[in-house]
């Protein structure tokens, strides 16, 4: 499944195909998520409810693997960024 150029250039979410406005996008310019996006320059965006799934399955996925946030408080700053991601996409958070 490719991604249309629409979603390479952030129009559109990554994931769902909704279409995004710069009030509802949440930029994954960071890449903490595989989005399995092959280009060298691209720009993907997120609408809330999806980025907010997707930052919060890879933050369950790295506290299984990361022998600090699975043991210890504080996390990792991996572990502390992708829960804050998780939090700022979450679609039922104030604005
Ligand atoms: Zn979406
Ligand atoms: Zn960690």
């Amino acid at each position: 499944m490719g991604l249309a150029e629409e979603q390479v250039c952030g129009r559109r979410c990554v994931w769902c195909a909704a279409s995004l406005n710069n009030g509802t996008a949440i930029d994954l310019g960071a890449r903490e998520v595989d989005t399995r996006g092959g280009g060298a320059r691209w720009f993907p965006r997120a609408c809330r409810p999806c980025a907010h799934k997707h930052f919060g399955d890879a933050h369950q996925a790295h506290r299984d693997n990361c022998t600090q946030c699975s043991t210890t408080l504080p996390w990792c700053t991996t572990g502390q960024r992708l829960f804050a991601a998780a939090m700022k996409a979450d679609p039922k958070a104030r604005r």
